[in-house]
């Protein structure tokens, strides 16, 4: 896309506890290739410029040799050590970036069936927007529960919708939203929220509105043994 620059970060510093394996689960194979590798296959083979790959402590040089070197991944500009948890993880790929950046793609590394249509389609909404994630309309029925498991309310399924990664921002705007969830990530905890993406960091912080983009069904999150299955199948 012209002279605009792109970086993506794959996190890969996760212990994939509900996968019960002791191989984290983005080293875990699918057809003799680690899900890893497919996720960054997806960068490699697209229009991103630079990858910035976040693991986990003390796996820096086991990922250098076994995947960035062993599949030939030329775009990979840093490996760095992620954090207790995922929202650090990005922090900390987000301060790794030293070079040219207009727009960030924030990955799972644990989703390797991204597609390139999806990275474009991200991209070309991130340029008009400033903010945007992947995700699709959910299929079944969502509930909202309270502490005891009853159904509070019931939101209206066709407004619903399962959120995947990217999540793709301008760069200037996630870097923001990071440094001050970094600063006040005490008081948000002991107010009992959780951040489990990105988007909302720059919803609660940066009161900007995020594009939903059409993902996969397909684009799943490697969690537990039975997705591991699900995968083997759409490889
Ligand atoms: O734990 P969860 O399934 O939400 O993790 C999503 C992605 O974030 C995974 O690819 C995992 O490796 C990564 N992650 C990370 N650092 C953490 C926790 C998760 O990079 N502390």
């Amino acid at each position: 896309m012209g002279d605009i620059r792109t970086t993506a970060i794959v996190l890969a510093a996760g212990q994939g506890k509900r996968m019960q394996s002791s191989v984290h689960k983005q080293y875990l194979l699918i057809r003799e290739k680690p899900i890893l590798y497919y996720s960054l296959k997806a960068f490699e083979d697209s229009e991103i410029d630079d990858i910035i790959l976040v693991v986990g402590e003390g796996e820096e040089s086991f990922c250098k040799k076994e995947i960035v070197d062993r599949y030939g991944l030329r775009r990979i500009r840093a490996v760095v050590e992620g954090g207790k948890e995922r929202y650090h993880s990005v922090a900390y790929g987000l301060r790794a970036i030293c070079w040219p950046c207009d727009y960030v793609f924030i990955h799972d590394g644990a989703r390797p069936f991204l597609d390139g249509a999806i990275i474009k389609r991200a991209l070309e909404e991130v340029v008009e927007s400033g903010a945007c994630v992947v995700g699709m309309p959910v299929k079944d029925t969502i509930k909202i529960a309270d502490d005891e498991g009853f159904v509070v309310s019931t939101p209206n399924r066709s407004r619903t919708w399962q959120i995947q990664t990217p999540q793709v921002f301008a760069r200037q705007l996630i870097a923001k939203a990071y440094e001050k969830l970094l600063a006040q990530e005490q008081e948000l905890s002991a107010e009992g929220v959780t951040v489990t993406d990105d988007a909302m960091v720059v919803e609660y912080f940066m009161k900007v509105p995020v594009k939903l983009v059409p993902g996969s069904y397909k684009n799943i999150k490697i969690t537990t043994p039975e997705d591991l299955k699900v995968a083997e199948v759409f490889v």
